[in-house]
């Protein structure tokens, strides 16, 4: 059912600006577009029209929150005109009763169900291991781990620019950076200066709307937005905050707006995304950032055994390597200096792991440039004017294309596989190159230990013995009157239904949540971009080590959310 949704949406994206930044799954003919999913999906048993109404169906993908026509039968649910009587409502109240009293116990096969693993790789196109010959590596937040503490620094760095060369007033030097506050994926809305979480199908999450540090209430979101779908007009004034800023970006962002609107000023919200956006932009291209790190590797940079490990095997496999980075060569270098050549053993350097490396590479133009590759003197730190027609190990290399690299490797489509952490400039391109891409995203760890936890899965086999006595008394009362038992029991089971989500979603980020999913449960727009342009995500590359190199990595069967979700049953608390 889920995928035949999914499938028959028509997602619109929105180029935005110079940076590509804002990307959105954007409006579609929703309605239109279920029903005939719905339609193929339940093939003969709905009719073209008239017997849908209730908007639940969207939330819960289960076919007994339909209010079909009368005589239906559908996967047990019965829709029976008959059954609209009293009693029904009676059946389903005793059931609602008895799960309340289960819902005092963990049930102790919660304990016994299998977890995900943390360090898994999850599938969204088959992969086959076999097949890759060629291993490509962005950098940061790729092969480099870093501490929380260059948030910290990013942020820091950016808000002294803006008081110091934009003017900005002293009391922004005040603020610290929230590492509680932001998650990734968000977007900015640079008309009306909230921050918005999103669900796939570009609404505004009911608990995701800020602005600057304040959640907006659901009747402000109505008044501002009018809807919570996000329409044409407003779609052109939106970023997305992905890549591995978009932490300190978010916080430095927010802060302000806060500080601006407590103090009455009069400001444009779109000015504070670019100076905010110009600053961080700025702390990286002076260098500032790339020379505190390397000034305190241990602070910053976290060294990392099991990554030479992955390297060398790769290596010892006859596989080509090549990193492909925007950072200038002296913080890789240095970078990974720090990082691994503890691990490499018999003084050798990180640069024998690899065949090609390119710096600054200018990604994502990179993937549609025909920029020429210039080759860089580390001595010197000049680039040299000759062209170049081959891409040696011993050299470094700067700028080019992917047209070039093609043309010199000779690295062809899917036998090559590429690294990285940032949707646009790390998935995008190489996917529409025809690489296989790999999506290295470092919060998923935590995510999964979080929906590993008891007290998560707890709240998800309740949540869904909810949904699916709402299903009932949705399916049950069709024609007769709604009198005041059925609606009491309604208000229940809804409240009950918001408490649970309430429950998961306070276990993530305090502010929006997860950063993979909605409140409702569904995708957020974040994983809908992963599930459209990453092969396969997991948590670091070294992960890779674990899966043997002949491996077939293939989609679950039974795909929940994502791949790395899991269902866990209602049933769990009957007869515990
Ligand atoms: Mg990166």
């Amino acid at each position: 059912m889920y995928e035949a949704v999914f499938l028959a949406l028509h997602f619109r994206q929105l180029r935005a600006d110079d940076k590509n930044k804002s990307v959105l799954p954007l409006s579609f003919s929703l309605s239109f577009a279920l029903m005939a999913a719905l339609r193929r999906s339940l093939g003969v048993f709905l009719p073209a029209s008239k017997h849908f109404l209730n908007s639940s169906l969207l939330a819960n993908a289960n076919p007994c929150h339909l209010t079909p026509a009368r005589g239906f039968k559908l996967d047990g649910c019965n829709f029976d005109a008959d059954s609209s009587s009293p009693d029904e409502i009676t059946k389903i109240r005793n059931e609602f009763e008895e799960a309340k009293k289960n819902f005092l116990n963990i049930p102790a096969a919660l304990k016994e169900m299998p977890t995900m693993n943390p360090e898994g790789i999850y599938v969204n196109k088959n992969l086959k291991l076999d097949d890759l010959h060629v291993y490509g590596f962005d950098y940061d937040y790729t092969l480099s781990h870093y501490s929380e503490h260059l948030q910290v620094l990013i942020y820091y760095l950016a808000k002294k620019h803006l008081v110091h060369e934009l003017k900005y007033p002293d009391s922004c030097l005040q603020f610290e950076y929230d590492s509680k506050f932001p998650v990734r994926g968000l977007y900015y809305d640079r008309q009306k200066g909230c921050l918005l979480k999103l669900d796939f199908f570009g609404s505004i999450e009911t608990d995701g709307c800020f602005h600057g540090r304040r959640k907006l209430t659901l009747d402000e979101i109505k008044e501002l937005y009018g809807t919570r779908h996000i329409g044409r007009n407003h779609q052109r004034g939106l970023v997305a905050l992905m890549d591995f800023f978009c932490f300190s970006e978010a916080c430095l962002i927010a802060d302000i707006i806060q500080h601006f609107t407590d103090a009455k000023l009069d400001f444009d919200a779109s000015y504070v995304y670019e100076d905010v956006n110009h600053a961080i932009q700025h702390v990286h291209r002076s260098g500032l950032v790339h020379r505190q790190i390397l000034a305190e590797p241990h602070k910053f940079l976290v060294k990392n055994e099991r990554v030479v490990q992955f390297l060398q095997m790769l290596k010892e496999k006859g596989k080509k390597l090549f990193l492909l980075t925007n950072s200038p060569f002296y913080f890789v270098d240095g970078g990974m200096h720090y990082m691994l050549e503890d691990y490499i053993g018999n003084g050798s350097s990180w640069r024998e792991l690899f065949d090609v490396v390119i710096a600054q590479a200018n990604k994502p133009t990179f993937y549609n440039s025909e920029y020429p590759f210039r080759c860089y003197d580390i001595e010197k730190d000049t680039l040299a004017f000759t062209p170049v027609d081959k891409l040696l190990p011993n050299e470094v290399y700067y700028h080019g294309s992917l047209k070039s690299f093609l043309q010199i490797t000779k690295w062809k489509g899917p036998e090559v596989i590429y690294f990285g952490d940032h949707l646009f400039s790390d998935l995008r391109g190489p996917a529409k190159a025809g690489w296989r891409t790999a999506a290295i995203i470092h919060e998923l760890e935590d995510e999964i230990k979080i929906q590993n936890s008891e007290s998560y899965r707890f709240q998800q086999a309740k949540l869904h013995i909810i949904l699916e006595l709402l299903g009932k008394i949705h399916a049950t009362v069709v024609s007769t009157e709604k009198g005041q038992i059925y609606k009491s029991l309604l208000n229940e089971l809804n409240l009950e239904r918001q408490k649970c989500r309430a429950a998961m979603r306070d276990l993530f980020n305090s502010s929006f949540g997860a950063t993979f999913l909605t409140d409702t449960g569904k995708e957020s727009s974040f994983a809908y971009h992963i599930h459209q342009h990453a092969d396969v995500y997991t948590s670091k590359p070294e992960n890779f080590l674990a899966y043997p190199p002949e491996s077939w990595l293939h989609p679950p069967y039974d795909v929940k959310i994502m791949p790395h979700h899991v269902k866990v049953p209602g049933r769990l608390f009957k007869g515990s």
